[in-house]
């Protein structure tokens, strides 16, 4: 069965080559043709949102809301912005001239990078497909999606939705596993655009760095939340549990672990508690029934989860809240863990799954230093009244985005940048950053009638080292 799978898929190569065929006139097109084509995609959308929905449901048990909060609205936004701003972004974008160029003035135009490749992850498997593709056809694109395989249903949906709107030779999706990815990652792709996990990208980056294209990386990693001495504790817990919980810990941005300081850690202990029950009810039996937490993706990530919390614990961490797991269902209780040390299993790789360990420290002074000897982040979370002693974990670290005194939220605003840095990722988008990174940035001069410069040319007679001498002691 194993090499049947391996067989190359005759479709995508054909696929590209009509791409390749048709990118000179995608390029072409203007920004009320890119209009209407995001128009065109934003109305499939809003007629097929029950789909949407029945599909999520059906491949991870999410509730409705949460697919219309976290999967459909980002994709509005998304599309409503670029819709707003795409006439203004294709502009060439004037720049200033230096003295010494006097005569020629200069501008950057930003052109489609060509046939673009995007690869999906599984936890948000609509939205992380369709802001990218927002951004790539705004800056006039053509695109193969490769949709994530272990969310089958969206994956389907995902086909029929870009069929009714785009002729495939502009874009197409390609369903399928890592055979079908390995083998679109040795075309030679003019951009790779992958979110998914750091191992994966690592493969990604060597695909693109093999045809010397440009790539951005949407990668994971571990999100520490700081809790300093000086914040709210009830409204902490609630922001910190609901961007730990929602799709049961399976976001790439949810808070990892917490740091607090060792005086106020049965406090916010107490204050997690009191949010979770808030959230999904009081007890672990209604929490079990709740129906807006969705359950693990697969058997490998709930065997992964189990034996994670079962190792930290057997090693010694306390399960303060939940612990409960049922195989069946795939479904693991929102759980706290306290005493974890910082070599335990809960601690060595990303979690993603709604499990979140509570490590404390003496001073703040040990967080940055803590932080800093791991993988950068992808997010950092700050909490706390006192500036100063923010501004000092913000500035003592490194992280691809920040939110103070919330979770998840700097994703959700279209004017930040979004990505991470290092190991969490490399490149970012959402709104005008996503134009850009789809786009190539041209440098294009143009010669006046006026040219001053023709005075430096060869003979180097005295005039010219005269000349020299003048420019240097004017402009330099
Ligand atoms: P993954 O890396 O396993 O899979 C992502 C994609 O890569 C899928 O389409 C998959 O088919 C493909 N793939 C898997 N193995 C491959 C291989 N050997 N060769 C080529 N392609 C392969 O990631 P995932 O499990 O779908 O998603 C979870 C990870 O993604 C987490 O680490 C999470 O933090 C990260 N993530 C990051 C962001 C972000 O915006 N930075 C968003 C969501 C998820």
């Amino acid at each position: 069965m194993a090499e049947a799978a391996a067989v190359p898929n005759a479709r995508i190569p054909e696929l590209f080559s009509r791409q390749r065929a048709n990118r000179a006139a995608v390029k072409r097109s203007t920004a009320s043709q890119r209009v209407a084509k995001l128009e065109r995609l934003r109305d499939a959308i809003l007629a097929r949102e029950q789909q949407i929905c029945a599909a999520l449901y059906a491949d991870f048990r999410k509730a409705a809301t949460e697919v219309e909060i976290s999967e459909i609205l980002p994709c509005l936004v998304e599309l409503r912005d670029a819709i707003k701003h795409v006439h203004k972004w294709m502009r060439p974008a004037r720049v200033a001239t230096p003295m010494t160029l006097a005569g020629t003035h200069s501008a950057i135009h930003y052109e489609p990078r060509g046939v673009v490749l995007i690869i999906g992850p599984w936890n948000y498997p609509f939205q992380l497909v369709i802001a990218p593709l927002v951004a790539a056809i705004a800056a006039g694109n053509c695109v193969i999606i490769k949709p994530s395989e272990l969310t089958a249903h969206t994956s389907k949906l995902l086909v029929e939705l870009i069929g009714a709107v785009f002729a495939e030779d502009e874009v197409a999706v390609v369903e399928g596993d890592h055979v079908e990815t390995q083998q679109l990652l040795a075309l030679p792709f003019d951009h790779f655009f992958f979110t998914g996990s750091t191992r994966v990208g690592r493969i990604v980056a060597e695909a693109a760095a093999r045809h010397l294209a440009s790539s951005t990386l949407e990668l994971g990693g571990k999100s520490p939340a700081v809790v300093d001495d000086s914040a709210d504790l009830p409204s902490t817990a609630r922001r910190i549990a609901w961007g730990k919980f929602v799709n049961s810990g399976q976001t790439c941005i949810a808070p990892d672990y917490v740091l607090v300081s060792e005086g106020r850690e049965q406090a916010l202990v107490e204050a997690l508690r009191a949010a979770i029950a808030q959230l999904y009810g009081d007890s672990e039996a209604d929490r079990r029934g709740s129906p807006d937490l969705c359950r693990i993706i697969n058997a490998r990530n709930f065997d992964r989860l189990k034996k994670m919390l079962d190792d930290t614990v057997s090693q010694g961490a306390r399960v303060e809240l939940g612990g409960g797991t049922d195989a069946q269902e795939r479904y693991i209780a929102p759980t706290i863990l306290t005493g974890v040390r910082p070599d335990a299993p809960v601690m060595a790789e990303e979690i993603f799954g709604p499990i979140l360990p509570i490590l404390t420290y003496k001073s703040l002074d040990e967080v940055a230093p803590f932080i800093t000897a791991r993988d950068k982040p992808l997010a950092l979370y700050v909490f706390g009244e006192d500036e100063a002693r923010i501004d000092a974990v913000i500035a003592g670290t490194t992280a691809g985005g920040t939110c103070v005194n919330n979770t998840l939220l700097h994703f959700a605003n279209h004017n930040l940048p979004f990505g991470g840095v290092g190991p969490s990722g490399s490149g970012n988008y959402h709104g005008m950053f996503g134009f850009k990174a789809f786009s190539h940035e041209r440098a294009v001069l143009r010669q006046g009638r006026v040219d001053l410069l023709n005075q430096l040319y060869p003979p180097y007679t005295r005039k010219v080292s005269k000349m020299l001498g003048w420019v240097r002691r004017l402009f330099t």
